[in-house]
């Protein structure tokens, strides 16, 4: 079995080799931190993205969805605070240009003392870093980075700049001329779709006649020029993100923070991953409209990382947005307090659980993908298997029949036709069936079914079961059912 930095360039590679996920334009060599999902990895987001859905919106009652667009006002980012606080400390080495994260840059040096034994002074870097970070205190930064002499990986020099902030959204102009100073006509490729669902939050109330408290969902692409981009799927420049505003009453915001805590993490625990591949990560330095925040974080084979936020967001954005659009953000609550009088009009709070598609793909890869040694004493023999959740998977139903004569293809084509409106089928006729069924296994499909000669008899065919490789034949009549019951 390969290591976890070894399994992560496996997944990579194998997500590359079964058409999961390309580099974005590599006839070109590829544009850095930037990626296409091919045919399989489409269907598999695809099918993450619609379970996510319709455990948002379906499954409760007071969800609904929207499709907000990419662009938004411009003033939009000035009241969300991205324009003046949506940044990362950076610095860059005179000697080869790079430029760092400068918490990446300091977290690398402590993992080097880590691994040389130094856990003490690792985690005493550490601290004195969070400490200069909660106070934004950029010379301390510097300091701490030179006095630990510590080095960029290209140049190998200590020569460094000061630290600087550096806005992390993309921009670019709209229509066609443009202004003196550049500036009327800039607009933002948004770095989250919160904003959409704030701006349209009276739109969707008020037509909706939603009652406090409720949701509103979306999925859809946001855009950060991340500087350290060399995760894979895990630090893109253009993602997605599956998030939930959840509209309260104030002062019910911990009651609900709370709330959507185990609601989420119920939700993951119900992608058939163990609790333990989970942790919570509470935020110390929080974000400038928190007043309490968490990721929710998995054991990627790179180690515990952030999958999904849940942030308590006050009324931090609505109440900026009436100020600065000067229209009323305000609910009335005609729901009766304790002392039996309205609540009346107020700005709601705000919960709101956000989580990347994209990681949440990778995440299922990581969970998913399985190197199995399947030696006997006669022969060596191994498998890559993607052990994806029936109903996640890609590819539900592969239908191989056994030779492509004899009457076995039309008969397949047959349960091929009946089963394709409900649910994916994969027909294959090609090569042996015993590498069909790896390829399938490669693909993560989770039942093929084999047409043979007795086929023509009993009208039976064998199916057979990806994670365990069993195989029992069943009637051509039952197939459906079969899958449709394993897949829900
Ligand atoms: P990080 O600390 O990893 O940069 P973040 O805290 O900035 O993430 P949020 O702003 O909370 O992320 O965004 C919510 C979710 O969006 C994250 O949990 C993550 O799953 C996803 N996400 C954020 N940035 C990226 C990115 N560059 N690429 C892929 N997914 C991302």
């Amino acid at each position: 079995m390969a290591n976890d930095t070894n399994k992560f360039q496996a997944i990579i590679s194998h997500c590359k080799e079964y058409g999961f996920i390309f580099p974005s334009s590599e006839i070109y060599d590829g544009l850095s931190a930037v990626y296409d999902y091919g045919q399989w990895g489409s269907e598999l987001k695809k099918n993450i993205k619609d379970y996510w859905w319709k455990s948002m919106t379906q499954m409760h009652e007071n969800i609904v969805g929207i499709d907000a667009a990419i662009f938004m006002h411009p003033t939009t980012w000035k009241a969300s605070g991205h324009v003046d606080n949506f940044s990362d400390p950076m610095i860059d080495n005179k000697d080869s240009k790079k430029r760092y994260r400068v918490d990446h840059l300091i977290e690398g040096y402590a993992e080097e003392l880590k691994a040389k034994g130094d856990t003490q002074n690792a985690e005493a870097v550490l601290a004195e870093m969070d400490a200069f970070l909660a106070k934004d205190d950029f010379e301390g930064l510097k300091k701490l980075i030179e006095d630990h002499k510590i080095k960029c990986a290209i140049s190998g020099t200590s020569n460094w700049t000061d630290v600087r902030q550096f806005n992390l959204m993309f921009s670019t102009e709209f229509g066609s001329t443009v202004s003196s100073d550049g500036e009327d006509n800039k607009v933002y490729l948004r770095p989250e779709t919160a904003q959409g669902i704030f701006v349209n939050f009276l739109n969707v109330q008020k037509t909706g006649r939603m009652k406090i408290p409720f949701g509103i969902a979306q999925i859809g692409k946001a855009f950060r020029n991340e500087i350290v981009a060399r995760q894979f799927i895990f630090r893109m420049r253009e993602f997605e993100q599956m998030e939930m505003q959840f509209f309260i009453r104030p002062g019910s915001q911990k009651q609900w923070y709370e709330f959507w805590k185990e609601e989420r993490m119920k939700w993951h625990l119900s992608l058939g991953i163990v609790k333990e591949k989970y942790r919570f990560h509470d935020h110390v330095k929080l974000a400038h409209y928190a007043d309490a925040a968490c990721d929710i974080e998995y054991d990627f084979p790179i180690g515990f990382k952030e999958v999904e936020g849940i942030h308590s967001r006050t009324d931090f954005d609505l109440r900026n947005h009436q100020e600065y659009s000067k229209k009323k953000m305000q609910y009335f609550d005609n729901d009766l307090d304790e002392n039996g009088k309205p609540y009346g009009n107020y700005i709601p709070y705000v919960i709101e659980t956000s989580i990347g598609l994209d990681r949440t793909v990778l995440m299922i890869l990581s969970e998913a993908y399985t190197e199995e040694d399947l030696s006997t004493e006669e022969r060596k023999d191994n498998r890559v298997v993607l052990k994806f959740p029936p109903k996640l998977a890609p590819i539900k139903l592969a239908i191989l029949p056994l030779v492509k004569k004899d009457g076995l293809p039309e008969i397949a084509r047959e349960i091929m036709n009946d089963c394709k409106f409900s649910f994916r089928c994969f027909y294959e006729e090609k090569d042996t069936i015993g590498k069909r069924y790896r390829r399938m296994d490669a693909l993560g499909t989770p039942f093929c079914i084999t047409i043979d000669h007795q086929t023509k008899e009993d009208n039976t065919v064998t199916i057979r079961y990806r994670d365990t490789m069993q195989q029992e034949r069943v009637h051509i009549n039952t197939i459906k059912a079969i899958v449709e019951k394993l897949i829900s």
